[in-house]
């Protein structure tokens, strides 16, 4: 048996995604900026996928910009907010805390550069509030970024609200939809939004391509110089065989948005439920308000880690918090926000099932976690003093 569940962290490319692309890396391998035949088809095969992503989320094509992935997007779309906001003595941005660290980062790096960034808490739930965010903002507030639905405890947020509260006071709103777009149902025009970030491998997609939505008007801040390519702001020659790729991906996963998330919602409660047997374990993220492919779970007494190299053996591939803090030690900075003790955040580990997860690999996954948990605490220094009461259980 072999269980990929860790869909929130990359995905398998899709059939379609691959037929796509394949002639623009075998025939049609013109530079879209040349002039020739050869060019100009190249150059066909990327504007026509540009079309079909912006009608896919409801943009104009001139709306998309294609980049490196999510990560790239996400530094644009906060780049750019921030030199707009800086031409007025604008420099204030609200956040939250469990943005990705694409986020986060970003901010931190602009904090070094003299702007000011409020960071508003989340509910135990992982929900940023949107009275919240309205509190957060001041008159030099330049721009609010908060994520469409979080990629470690799959929190779904009111960003609708958060964009109509952004407009009423006249801040531009970017949201990182990476884990929302070709999931959820989603319309750039009613989100409120003025940016939005996507990247193409958590959709079936290839790595390494995504794409940000701004809203005409906004002007962008090019982060690579070189030739004129994606109006000026994007230089270097188009990833077009992986942009062709992208758009196929996204066809075939905003097609298939309801009958996935019909299928996957009952499959997702019955392995919570399952595995809130677990004595001393809980649910992170909202029950309700969730991505419906995510389950986060913290277990007492054990370590992420030693639990993801046993099911690894066992056959399930799944992850703690994030991809990008494994291999290090701090405990997932979303997991601390929602309220979790650093011990407690420790043990976490997220299962993201992908749209062909079956009940008996659901079953499978309750079974041999259950059995993984009760063999780590057999041996855990940290369970013996919580069964035998030198500490306390906080789960
Ligand atoms: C994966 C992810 C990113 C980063 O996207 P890349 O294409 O890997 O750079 C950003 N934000 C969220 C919420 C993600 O899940």
């Amino acid at each position: 048996m072999f269980i990929y569940a860790d869909n929130a962290a990359t995905t398998k490319m899709s059939r379609a995604a691959i037929e796509a692309m394949t002639p623009y890396l075998t025939e049609v391998y013109g530079n879209p900026s040349s002039l020739y035949a050869l060019g100009q088809r190249a150059k066909d095969g990327l504007e026509d996928a540009r079309e079909r992503i912006a009608r896919l989320i409801g943009a104009e094509p001139r709306e998309i910009l294609f980049t490196s992935g999510g990560s790239e997007a996400d530094n644009q779309a906060i780049l750019s907010a921030t030199a707009i906001g800086a031409k007025t003595g604008r420099r204030h941005i609200v956040s939250d805390t469990i943005e990705h660290h694409a986020v986060l980062h970003t901010l931190k790096k602009l904090e070094r550069e003299g702007f000011e960034v409020t960071l508003v808490p989340v509910t135990p739930e992982g929900l940023v509030e949107p009275e919240a965010v309205e509190q957060a903002i001041r008159p030099d507030t330049c721009l609010v970024t908060v994520m469409t639905a979080n990629n470690e405890i799959g929190t779904i947020q009111p960003v609708e609200r958060i964009g109509e509260i952004c407009r009423a006071r006249g801040v531009l709103f970017h949201t990182d939809a990476v884990q929302a777009v070709g999931h959820l149902p989603l319309d750039v025009r009613k989100l409120n939004a003025d940016m939005l970030s996507a990247s193409a491998h958590k959709f079936h997609g290839p790595k390494g391509v995504g794409f940000l939505w701004a809203r005409r008007g906004v002007a962008l801040t090019s982060l690579i110089e070189g030739g004129a390519q994606e109006r000026g702001k994007r230089a270097g020659t188009e990833n077009v065989a992986g942009i062709v790729a992208t758009a196929a991906a996204l066809e075939e996963a905003v097609e298939g948005i309801d009958a996935v998330t019909k299928r996957l919602t009952p499959l997702r409660d019955r392995l919570i439920a399952g595995l809130s047997k677990i004595p001393h374990a809980a649910l992170n993220g909202d029950p309700v308000r969730r991505a419906p492919s995510n389950v986060n779970f913290c277990f007492e007494g054990i370590e992420g880690e030693a639990l993801l190299l046993l099911l690894d053996d066992r056959g399930i591939a799944a992850s703690s918090g994030s991809a990008c803090t494994s291999g290090s030690l701090d405990p997932s900075h979303v997991l601390l926000a929602i309220g979790r003790p650093h011990g407690v955040a420790h043990g976490s580990l997220r299962l993201s099932l992908g749209e062909d997860a079956t009940e008996e690999q659901v079953d499978y996954m309750i079974r041999t976690v259950g059995e993984v948990v009760a063999y780590l605490r057999g041996f855990s220094p940290v369970w013996r003093d919580l069964v035998e009461g030198k500490a306390e259980f906080v789960l």
